[in-house]
């Protein structure tokens, strides 16, 4: 069950710490409800940016002056504050990346270099984004591996009962998405772990869509690898992370070769430095690591419960609302949902909804939403996706579902 609303959330107060949610689009305000595209940015994590620019800009690691040691402390301080954030073990553990792609790329590059060899297999979802497939066929393609994939019922619910007849003694990896982005489902990913593990197979969790919904503790899910992405929790884009468990972190080679990533470096033998600097070469995003801690700090300062039990009230008034109109299907319907509603219009154009929402300034996403798969199993193009966060509000709620009377009224012909 859904929690009800608290009366003590003003989503209001919340929405002036996000300057772009003032904007007008076409004239009107702008409903921004593509936040599972990317969320927008409070001004503290805005101004961490410009901060680190104006005051501490520097190479890390590298320098003995002032200016390096200082971005070198700020940078360092954040990976604390994602160990804590995602309660990991160590530091050692966090490993920053580009965001959720790279960190899976990571993982299939490394990992399936050393652990995955011909004959080997890989189990997926059926509700995977791309960048949770389509490295791994890289890899199986380069040695001649097996990716199978953990089918998904008319609501969008992955059947567990299929996972053991899925998993065998060449399974050396599951890789499961803990909240989907095109159906809004929030898989079982602790009992996908449980079940893994009691064959010794390591898990990742793709929690791309979880960390700016819920709290993530990896050391209860005892996923073996968790990734994220700093822009879909109020960061920067090009900035995100791998949670990796130390063991498996320790066996892996690295990713990319660089700078940083060393202990030393002759032309006769190099070796790596220690985690997490193994898997880090070159120059990171120093800034955008900086604003991630800052996100962090953010959402650390707000009523996450709370949050929560609003983004809970928007998806129910949402789904109410859109289920009361003729000919639109909601494509998604598992009863353990986030705040994602994707629907399709019958006989009309998802991107035509699209389009004529946007000329009312309401901002949605239309397509596959990078799961052509998902949209194969269902037998349709594409959906029209809202996706809220906790500075949404009813009202916003209200002003789409009358944008998607207005729409049919508009584009669907008898
Ligand atoms: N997985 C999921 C579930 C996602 O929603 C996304 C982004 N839409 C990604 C992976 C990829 O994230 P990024 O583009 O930030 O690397």
């Amino acid at each position: 069950m859904h929690p009800t609303h608290p009366q003590h959330f003003d989503p209001a107060t919340i929405r002036g710490d996000f300057p772009v949610l003032s904007e007008l689009v076409y004239g009107k305000p702008l409903v921004y409800l593509d936040n599972a595209a990317t969320s927008q940015k409070p001004l503290s994590v805005i101004k961490a940016l410009n901060d680190y620019y104006s005051h501490s800009n520097a190479n890390i690691h590298r320098g003995v002056h002032y200016l390096s040691q200082k971005a070198s402390s700020m940078f360092d301080d954040v990976r604390l504050q994602v160990r804590d954030f995602i309660n990991a073990k160590s530091e050692r553990e966090i490993i920053f990346t580009s965001g959720t792609t790279d960190s899976i790329n990571l993982v299939a590059a490394t990992f399936g270099r050393k652990f995955i060899g011909q004959g080997d297999e890989i189990l997926i979802s059926a509700m995977e984004h791309h960048s949770n497939i389509v490295p791994w066929q890289l890899l199986c393609e380069e040695k001649g591996a097996v990716l199978k994939v953990i089918p998904m019922d008319d609501d969008g619910v992955l059947l567990l009962d299929a996972i053991p007849s899925l998993l065998s003694e060449r399974t050396k990896l599951v890789s499961v998405v803990h909240t989907s982005n095109s159906l809004g489902t929030i898989n079982p990913v602790k009992e996908i772990i449980a079940l893994a593990h009691q064959f010794n197979i390591p898990v990742l969790v793709d929690g791309a869509q979880t960390v700016a919904h819920e709290k993530v503790d990896v050391q209860e899910l005892d996923c073996d690898f968790f990734v994220f992405s700093g822009h879909k929790m109020f960061g920067p884009t090009g900035v995100g992370c791998l949670y990796g468990k130390e063991t498996w972190l320790e066996q892996m080679p690295p990713y990319k070769g660089g700078g940083d990533m060393i202990q030393s470096v002759s032309f006769e033998k190099t070796t790596y430095n220690e985690l997490p600097f193994k898997f880090e070469a070159g120059t990171p995003h120093i800034s955008g690591v900086i604003a991630l801690g800052e996100a962090i700090n953010y959402l650390n300062k707000i009523d996450r419960n709370a949050a929560h039990a609003h983004e809970m009230a928007l998806l129910n008034k949402a789904t109410s609302l859109l289920m009361e109109i003729e000919h639109v299907r909601i494509i998604g319907t598992s009863k353990n949902k986030s705040s994602v509603v994707s629907f399709i219009m019958d006989g009309v154009n998802a991107m035509d909804v699209g389009m004529y929402l946007d000329t009312l300034g309401i901002a949605v996403r239309t397509g596959h939403h990078c799961t052509e798969p998902v949209m194969h199993r269902f037998k349709i193009p594409g959906t029209i996706r809202a996706s809220f966060m906790f500075y949404n509000t009813f009202e916003e709620i209200d002003k789409l579902a009358e944008g998607i009377q207005k729409a049919k009224g508009l584009l669907r012909r008898n």
